[in-house]
């Protein structure tokens, strides 16, 4: 079908150009013998205003059209007499492709709550909120492709199902075929999985990080953009249970590098969602007031603060007010920690580094102090903890030793091991969470409404 999107009219259009135009009716209303339709395409948060007088047939095949109707109109491009917008079109022919029932539809009015949309999954990237989150969202993944592609860093597609259990990222999902009513057991009681698909236990991934190291250690600088899936039973605004991660992996990198490529990306993303995104970013400002383009301007141009780990736990002691979980060398930081260190402390994103190797994955490479490791946190006003790296332990009998402390087993993951046996090198690498990102970026409170399908304990319709 021919068709022009509002999008290319409003940007490439010529007064008494013909226009043929596709797209889900607004708002209607008549006035003096002339209809005015609210018309948006998907293509852009405004929408064009069609212009139907009376007497046309047009205007008779629209006296039953509604809120919500998909229609095709071809009209000529005028200059619009109303406010804020440049054009309109005087529609010369209309064609109902779907009328929508005035009462049953349930985005007749404005200003729904989130949580009801929620409800209406299917029907929610029609409002303007969803067209400009998920709008946003499709920049920043092309950014992403972007920053990565013209650095030389190679796209690689690590693997959805994976046999490794060991990530310690977080709990996982079981990918099975075995009869759930005739689960086979072994003598001691347990399942079998060696009759299961794969001959053995498999998951959903956690983490590609893993096989993004080996890609990295034989290609250079790679990156993963993926699917990744965590079954931990955590209902908060910034957990989902299936999420997109976008994991580089440097080979010949230290820490330092590492969180370097973190800013750069950091910044080089919000410069293009400014540049392309302004109208999006307005709305959600200008509705939601947790994002805007001045925000997202200091944030394309500041360096981040930089911390370590054990000097964030003396600021943190030093904090005047009251936290509800203990801060103290060794625990963990609660997002409560976080929130201080950027909303109170820093007044923006910050860097912690060197955490205590106990609360960090094996494969974090040890400090020379033998006690923290070259892990790095990018921390963010709201939100927290939105990347997580580090330099990777490259040394094959430190490597042994910490996994052995840890009670990991190597069986499943001697190939890790061989990185270590052959060419192996200093690398780092980090992972970032894209709907944190698109959250972040977009002042949303929920990570539910960055994503079309969320998916989190006991929710999966859609
Ligand atoms: P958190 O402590 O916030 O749960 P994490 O320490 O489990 O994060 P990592 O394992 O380091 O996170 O994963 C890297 C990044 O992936 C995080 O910085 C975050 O942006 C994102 N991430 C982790 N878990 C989730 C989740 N359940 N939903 C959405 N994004 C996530
Ligand atoms: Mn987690």
């Amino acid at each position: 079908m021919k068709r022009s999107r509002i999008k290319t009219i409003l940007s490439e259009g010529k007064i008494g150009g013909k226009v043929t135009l596709c797209g889900w009716v607004r708002t209607k209303r008549e006035s003096k013998g002339i209809a005015f339709i609210a018309l948006n395409d998907g293509s852009m948060q405004d929408t064009l205003q069609l212009v139907v007088s009376e007497g046309t047939s047009a205007f008779q095949k629209i006296s039953n059209c509604n809120t919500g109707a998909a229609i095709k109109a071809t009209g000529v491009l005028k200059d619009s007499p109303a406010q804020g917008q440049r054009f309109e079109v005087e529609v010369l022919d209309i064609e109902v492709y779907g009328d929508a029932d005035p009462v049953k539809y349930p985005l007749q009015k404005k200003g729904h709550t989130l949580e009801f949309l929620r409800e209406i999954g299917h029907l929610r990237p029609r409002t303007n909120t969803f067209g400009a989150v998920f709008r946003v969202r499709n920049i920043l993944a092309d950014a992403v492709h972007n920053f990565f592609q013209e650095r030389g860093f190679i796209w690689i597609h690590t693997p959805i199902i994976t046999a490794s259990d060991c990530e310690g990222a977080g709990d996982l999902f079981t990918v099975t075929t075995l009869d759930l009513k005739n689960v086979p057991r072994n003598e001691g009681g347990d399942i079998d999985f060696s009759q299961d698909f794969f001959g053995k236990r498999a998951y959903l991934t956690v983490s590609g990080q893993l096989e993004a190291e080996f890609l990295g250690m034989s290609l250079g600088n790679v990156y993963a953009f993926g699917p990744t899936f965590r079954a931990e039973n955590s209902n908060t605004t910034r957990h989902l249970s299936e999420f997109w991660m976008i994991e580089p992996e440097m080979a010949f990198a230290d820490l330092r590098d590492d969180m370097e490529l973190a800013e750069d990306f950091f910044r080089s993303l919000c410069s293009r969602v400014l540049e392309k995104c302004e109208p999006e970013i307005a709305f959600l400002e200008k509705y939601y007031k947790n994002t805007s383009a001045a925000d997202l301007r200091e944030l394309a141009s500041k360096r981040f603060s930089h911390i370590t780990y054990t000097e964030a736990v003396k600021e943190l002691e030093r904090a005047k007010q009251k936290f509800e979980f203990p801060v103290k060398l060794g625990l963990d930081l609660q997002s409560e920690h976080e929130r201080y260190l950027t909303d109170t402390v820093f007044h923006g994103p910050v860097i912690v580094t060197d955490y205590p190797a106990d609360i960090k994955a094996f494969y974090m490479r040890l400090n020379d102090d033998g006690k923290t490791v070259a892990a790095m946190d990018v921390l963010v006003p709201k939100i927290g903890e939105i990347i997580g790296g580090s330099q990777r332990e490259e040394r094959l009998d430190v490597l042994n030793d910490r996994m052995s402390r840890m009670g990991i087993p190597t069986e499943n993951i001697e190939w890790y091991l061989d990185l270590r046996r052959y060419g192996s090198a200093p690398h780092a690498g980090f992972g970032l969470g894209f709907e944190r990102l698109v959250q972040y970026i977009t002042g949303m409170h929920n990570i539910r409404d960055v994503i079309p399908c969320p998916r989190a304990p006991q929710t999966i319709k859609f």
